[in-house]
């Protein structure tokens, strides 16, 4: 059976996080997003952990459930459409890290996944004595990444510790700021326990094959949802039977169970091109080469993104394709669709969450909508304009505006407004 996996989330006790980021709200937009395998994440907070132990039990080996007295409330607020859907959780965590190694400052996260509480525990217990796990849902630890790796290996033989994000500039493996050029240089002899990398929002698999030192391990995707919301906006599909070994075994050998990922163009992260914010200048890698790396607005160093730092690292032209290529998908979220056919900014107007949940009301989860739903029947459900959209997404006929600095790029599948009305006026005429 297929699933899809978002094992990179966060809870109501990171920073900077929805207060619906809880067991129910998880649950809620897992169903409504049609994700089954989705991480905890946050485990090493104690409140959280005792919220998970509290709402969760054990289902299939190395996987929890709700519990049905919380499934059932949540169920009766769900459309029928979506009931059928199966969500089981794993136990994630991501932790920051922050240490010197070669005379630089290195800041990493990564993403630690185990199958029981029992590991959970065995866990927290050997990072609490290193650093403070209360002060946020994804901790920070001076503590060299590697040993952190070693914690894992020693306090759970079947852990996985995935590098997130690796090209984000700040806190990615591979990142221009405070990064490695390599995952041996991070991780020295415990290198070949690094099994997976994720490629964040910004880089998709296409970039990362470029790179010969990623040939070894599976390229994964996650959400890195910071509101359950955003559960799913990036994941990975596999196809494997329900328990923990069988879906970490996909990911540790790459083999047919891992079927592929579900992408965001790479445009829309948030670190996709160079550039600087402050100076609303957004660069290419070559016209960052010609500006000297230096902002030629305010004197200030460039920040360079994902797709500079890729080819930086890579030895391979840009359109190289890995003989352990998967499938890849790329989506737009449904919200930010039905809101560029409104015409409005906001994914959170009512107008878009009312057509939102009409739709997954009427065709399904948002993921069959986006991946599979063919959209002859997205049109007879009274759909033409959101069809057509869908077919431009899955064909990649989008209109793309990278993202750089820290500000998401914007994907459209109109070119633009003229465009938009244009559409519309030629389909009411039909
Ligand atoms: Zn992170
Ligand atoms: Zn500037």
């Amino acid at each position: 059976m297929q699933h899809i996996v978002d094992l990179h989330i966060h809870s109501h006790l990171s920073r900077a996080t929805s207060k619906s980021c809880n067991i129910e709200g998880l649950y809620y937009w897992g169903k409504l997003k049609g994700i089954h395998i989705i991480g905890t994440g946050d485990f090493t907070h104690p409140t959280w952990f005792a919220e998970l132990r509290d709402k969760l039990e054990p289902a299939e080996p190395g996987l929890f459930k709700v519990k049905k007295s919380i499934a059932n409330e949540i169920d009766k607020t769900l459309p029928p459409s979506v009931h059928d859907s199966l969500i089981r959780f794993v136990p994630t965590s991501e932790i920051a890290t922050i240490y010197k190694k070669g005379d630089k400052v290195r800041k990493l996260h990564q993403v630690l996944v185990v199958p029981s509480f029992t590991e959970v525990s065995a866990i927290n217990s050997r990072l609490e004595r290193i650093g403070n796990l209360k002060a946020d849902g994804r901790p920070i630890l001076g503590l060299d990444s590697k040993e952190l790796l070693r914690i894992l290996l020693e306090c759970a033989p079947t852990g996985q510790y995935i590098p997130a994000h690796i090209w984000t500039p700040w806190f990615g493996l591979f990142g221009s700021k405070s990064g490695f050029d390599s995952i041996e240089e991070a991780y020295e002899e415990l290198s070949p326990h690094i099994h997976a990398i994720e490629t964040g929002l910004s880089s998709d698999p296409a970039m990362n094959w470029r790179v010969k030192g990623l040939d070894g391990v599976t390229i994964i995707s996650n959400s890195d949802a910071h509101s359950p919301q955003k559960l799913g906006r990036e994941a990975t599909v596999i196809a494997a039977e329900l328990n923990y070994d069988d879906i970490i075994g996909a990911i540790t050998t790459n083999d047919n169970r891992l079927r592929g990922t579900i992408e965001f163009f790479p445009e829309e992260g948030k670190y996709h091109a160079d550039g600087h914010r402050a100076c609303n200048l957004r660069c290419t890698p070559e016209q960052t080469a010609a500006h000297g790396g230096i902002c030629p607005t305010c004197a200030k160093p460039l920040v360079v993104g994902v797709l500079n730092r890729v080819g930086a690292l890579a030895s391979r032209p840009d359109g190289y394709v890995s003989k352990a290529a998967k499938n890849v998908e790329y989506i737009i979220p449904l919200a930010e669709i039905l809101a560029e056919l409104r015409g409005v900014a906001s994914t959170s107007s009512k107008a878009v969450q009312t057509d939102y949940h009409d739709i997954l009301a009427r065709l399904g989860d948002e993921f069959s909508i986006l991946r599979t739903v063919p959209t002859e029947v997205i049109r007879e459900a009274g759909q033409p304009l959101l069809a057509m959209a869908i077919k431009r997404m899955r064909s990649g006929n989008v209109v793309r505006e990278a993202g750089y600095d820290g500000v998401f790029g914007t994907i459209k599948v109109f070119k633009n407004s003229q465009e938009r009305s244009q559409t519309i006026n030629q389909m009411s005429l039909l």
